[in-house]
C-alpha cells in the first residue's frame, strides 16, 4: 500500500535540508532502513563517511575519495520519491533569463551575514561579474582590499594579471564570468576558512548552475580544492580536466549537466612567482582547445 509523508514530517524533512544546505551539506544518501510506519518519523542519523568519488578524467584516471556527508533519510515511501529534488530547486530555477535568475541569487544572499566574513571589516558583497551565459568562467579565492573596495572580483594587481591572461587567449574580460569561492574579503587577505567556504560556495554553485560554462578555470588551490572537493597539491590537480557539477543544484537546462574544470595557479601567485606563468599558459592553452579557441598571432 502506498503512503505518503505526514505533512508535518515532509515540513521537518525540508527544513533539515535547508539547514544542511546551508551547512554545504548537499549529498544525501538513502540508506535502506526498516520502511515500517513506526520507523518513518525516526530521527534522521547524520553521519561521516568516505564516499568514493570517481572523477572522470581525460586519462580515465580515478581521483582521490571524497570526504562527504551522509545522511540517512527514510526510504521506500511510494509517491514521495521526489521530495528531495523538489527541495533542491532554487527559486532561480523557474526563470529562463540568466540576468534576472543572477539577480534573484544576489537578492537571496542579501545583506548576508552566514560566516564570520561578514564581521571582520568587509566593505560589501563582491557577487560576480561578467557574461551570464560564458562558456568559460574564472573562479578565484575571494575578494582582497581593491575588489573589496569596488564590489568586483579581480580588479586590483592580480586582476590585471588575469585581464592579460584572457587577453592572452584572444578574448576580452566581458567575454567570462568571474567569481569567486567567498564573497566577502577575509581580513589581512588570509585564506578562507574551510567552513566560509562551505558556507559561502552553495551561492556560486547556483551562479554556475546559471551561467552554465562550458569550462571553469578554478584559480589556485583554494577555488580548486573547494569546487573539486578534494585535497591535493597543484601539482596533482592541474594539468588535466575534471568533470564538474555544481552541487547541490541542478540547472533549468536539460541539455546542460555540468562542465569540465581546469586548474591553474591564482594570479596573486604568479606576480609573487613570475616563473610560473609558462604554466600557467599551458593550463590556458589546453581550455582553448577545449573551446575550439585560437590564440591570436603573437601568443601562438
Ligand atoms: Fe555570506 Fe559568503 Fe560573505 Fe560569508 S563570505 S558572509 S557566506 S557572502
Amino acid at each position: 500500500m502506498p503512503r505518503t509523508l505526514d505533512p508535518d514530517l515532509r515540513r521537518a524533512l525540508a527544513a533539515r535540508i535547508r539547514y544542511y544546505n546551508e551547512m554545504g551539506i548537499y549529498d544525501f544518501y538513502r540508506r535502506p532502513v526498516s520502511a515500517r510506519t513506526e520507523d518513518v518519523g525516526a530521527p534522521i542519523v547524520v553521519d561521516e563517511q568516505e564516499i568514493a568519488l570517481s572523477i572522470n578524467t581525460e586519462s580515465g584516471e580515478e581521483m582521490s575519495p571524497r570526504k562527504s556527508t551522509a545522511v540517512a533519510v527514510p526510504v521506500a515511501i511510494e509517491g514521495d520519491e521526489n521530495i528531495f529534488e523538489a527541495i533542491a530547486l532554487k527559486p532561480e530555477q523557474s526563470v529562463s533569463d540568466p540576468v534576472k535568475a543572477l539577480k534573484i541569487i544576489r537578492e537571496d544572499l542579501g545583506d548576508c551575514t552566514r560566516c564570520v566574513l561578514h564581521k571582520q571589516g568587509r566593505k560589501q558583497i563582491v557577487f560576480g561579474v561578467g557574461n551570464p551565459t560564458a562558456e568559460l568562467m574564472f573562479v578565484g579565492e575571494g575578494p582582497g582590499a581593491d575588489e573589496d573596495e569596488k564590489g568586483e572580483p579581480f580588479v586590483g594587481r592580480a586582476g590585471q594579471l588575469l585581464n592579460n591572461m584572457i587577453k592572452a587567449m584572444g578574448i576580452e574580460r566581458e567575454q567570462v564570468y568571474i567569481a569567486n569561492i567567498v564573497k566577502c574579503r577575509p581580513p589581512g587577505n588570509r585564506q578562507p576558512e574551510r567552513d566560509e567556504c562551505a558556507t559561502c560556495s552553495p551561492f556560486l554553485m547556483r551562479q554556475i548552475a546559471v551561467v552554465k560554462p562550458k569550462v571553469i578555470v578554478a584559480l589556485g588551490a583554494t577555488a580548486a580544492k573547494t569546487l573539486l572537493a578534494m585535497n591535493a597539491s597543484m601539482m596533482q590537480l592541474r594539468g588535466r580536466f575534471y568533470d564538474f557539477k555544481p552541487a547541490g543544484v541542478r540547472s533549468n537546462d536539460p541539455d546542460w549537466d555540468g562542465c569540465k574544470l581546469a586548474v591553474t595557479y591564482h594570479p596573486a601567485f604568479l606576480l609573487r612567482d613570475p616563473r610560473q606563468k609558462g604554466e600557467a599558459w599551458k593550463d590556458l592553452r589546453m581550455v582553448m582547445k577545449e573551446l575550439g579557441m585560437k590564440a591570436p598571432k603573437q601568443n601562438a
